[in-house]
């Protein structure tokens, strides 16, 4: 048996009460009170993984080390954590059925009915405990998504069930985060909504231990005093979570609310030391006292959605405060770009981001955005498909080829300068089938990407099928658009720049994945000094 200890977080009265970032904040209170934690997610789909989803579904797909293609709420995980998560810290209804039912194939369970109960729930006890048996963590959050009701996440919460009678009280708890609705016309909050939801937990079997309730207005000790005696927990475990300017506030919060104390005691652990939050704070102080400004295009086709593109806003903040300075982000649709307007666009910004991306959608757009950004001098950063058509850009305009592309989006063009990878060619499932993870890359000395790493030699996350077609490698470089950045082992260019532009960077990889509040990520720390200093 693992000697972990486990926390279970479920979300009751509606879904976007913000899981992942109470999850994300216990654990940071837990770990600078010196506790080894990890967070693992919990999804009711039955994708095997997220990788196949449209970002307009569940936001942007966040991209571990060990290359799963995970929830984005992995990357609230470890920009809390400063750790990183790995394949085993999302796990969805698809994978679980997925082996199972591979298992099944292969003869294990022979001359056995295949069941929800047990054959399911042993396998989601499985992969809730496999963190915990590795000996790495004190204590294993596992946040359930969805809402307690839903008839797809039944499974997960029988599992838990099992599993707090299994382990015992003192080695789980249950946190249920719940809403309270304020009604202005009588100037009350309401914790019915509440008690029904605890009440549905409760015909599962499953009694919380602790509540955390979302409002919008402060709760009162009567409220807080109603909710406990109604929902049969302690007073103190009642806590109050009021809406916050940024979610890096939470911890702070939840410090104040005491809920790392409340959970400690509930799973009889000492509370060892008094939470070190030095870092934390020097990073909310600069992040709430900004002396300069910056606005930062970004270009996308997803902007519609904000969520699409979370690490990367959240890398810009971190870039911003390190820099004691604002980021506010213009949102550009890069559909709605042509020859005409693009001025009038991208004019005043003092730096512009060209985002990720999959298919021909806004391509255009694109492309003219980063001509008018190459040729005016404004700070740019381009992250893989925006890397991508940065090369495109550069074949065209300068270069001459004209009708020059990418193989995925015009496959019979005469200037493939952006094609196929090797490794990818007749490859047809579309699941988990990308260059994923982290690679090496080996920058050029005396390159600008060298300078913003001061290092010659860094790692980081993929995703993506595509990539600059190194049979042009030399016109490009002959004409100023340098491969600063090549993968030792395949020779893959990883990063370009321009030599003669202030600050022009096109990235293969992902560098948003790895910018955490502590360590905020060199290239957005840079691009937003360059945009500072545009
Ligand atoms: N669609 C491009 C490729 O597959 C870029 C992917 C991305 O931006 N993540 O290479």
């Amino acid at each position: 048996m693992s000697s972990a200890k486990y926390i279970f977080v479920t979300g009751g009265v509606t879904s976007s009460l913000g899981k992942g970032i109470i999850s994300a904040s216990l654990a940071k209170l837990l770990q600078a009170r010196g506790y080894r934690v990890t967070i693992q997610k919990l999804d009711p789909y039955i994708n095997v993984d997220p990788g196949t989803l449209n970002p307009y579904e569940h936001g942007e797909c966040y991209v571990t080390d060990d290359g799963a293609e995970t929830d984005l709420d992995l990357g609230h995980y470890e920009r809390f954590l400063n750790v990183p998560t790995s394949k085993a810290n999302n796990v969805t209804t698809g994978s679980i059925y997925q082996t199972v039912i591979n298992k099944e194939r292969a003869g294990d369970y022979l001359g056995k009915t295949v069941q929800v109960i047990p054959h399911i729930t042993d396998e989601i006890k499985r992969r809730i405990q496999l963190l915990g048996n590795t000996g790495e963590y004190d204590i294993v959050i596992t946040e359930i998504g969805g809402t307690v009701g839903d008839i797809e996440s039944l499974p997960f919460i029988e599992s838990i069930r099992q599993l707090i009678w299994e382990l015992g009280n003192t080695n789980t708890a249950v946190i249920h985060l719940t809403l309270l609705p304020y009604l202005s016309v009588t100037g009350e909050l309401k914790t019915k909504p509440t008690q029904h939801s605890v009440k549905m937990l409760l015909e599962y079997g499953v009694q919380p231990d602790i509540l955390v309730c979302r409002s919008s207005q402060p709760v009162s000790m009567e409220i807080k005093r109603k909710i406990a005696q109604f929902c049969n927990v302690n007073i103190n475990a009642v806590i109050e979570s009021l809406d916050a300017s940024s979610i890096y506030d939470v911890p702070i919060m939840m410090l104040k609310e005491q809920l790392d104390k409340v959970v400690l005691n509930n799973l009889k652990l000492p509370s060892r030391q008094e939470p070190n939050l030095d870092n934390w704070k020097v990073f909310l102080g600069k992040l709430k006292n900004p002396i300069r400004e910056v606005r930062i295009g970004l270009v996308g086709k997803y902007i519609e959605l904000h969520d699409a593109y979370k690490s990367i806003i959240e890398a810009l903040v971190h870039g911003g405060a390190i820099n004691e300075c604002r980021v506010r982000i213009a949102w550009i649709h890069s559909e709605s770009i042509d020859e005409k307007n693009v001025e009038e666009k991208l004019k005043g910004l003092d730096g512009v981001l060209v985002a990720p991306g999959f298919g021909d959608r806004g391509i255009e757009g694109k492309i003219t955005a980063i001509r008018y950004i190459r040729e005016n001098n404004i700070p740019f950063i381009g992250i893989c498909l925006g890397m991508q058509c940065a090369v495109i850009e550069f074949a065209r305009s300068v270069l001459g080829m004209k009708g020059a592309h990418s193989t995925e989006i015009e496959p019979q063009t005469k200037y493939p300068v952006i094609d196929l990878m090797a490794g990818q060619k007749g490859v047809t499932d579309k699941g988990g089938t990308m260059r994923l993870g982290k690679y090496i890359c080996s920058l050029t000395k005396g390159s600008k990407a060298a300078s913003i790493y001061s290092k010659l030699r860094i790692g980081e996350r993929h995703r993506h099928r595509y990539e600059f077609n190194n049979k042009y490698i030399k016109k490009f470089q002959d004409a100023g658009m340098i491969a600063s950045g090549i993968n030792p082992e395949s020779g893959l260019v990883e990063v370009i720049e321009l030599k003669n532009h202030p600050w022009f960077i096109g990235v293969q990889f992902h560098p948003e994945y790895r910018s955490t509040v502590e360590n905020p990520h060199p290239l957005f720390v840079k691009f937003i000094k360059a945009s500072m200093e545009h």
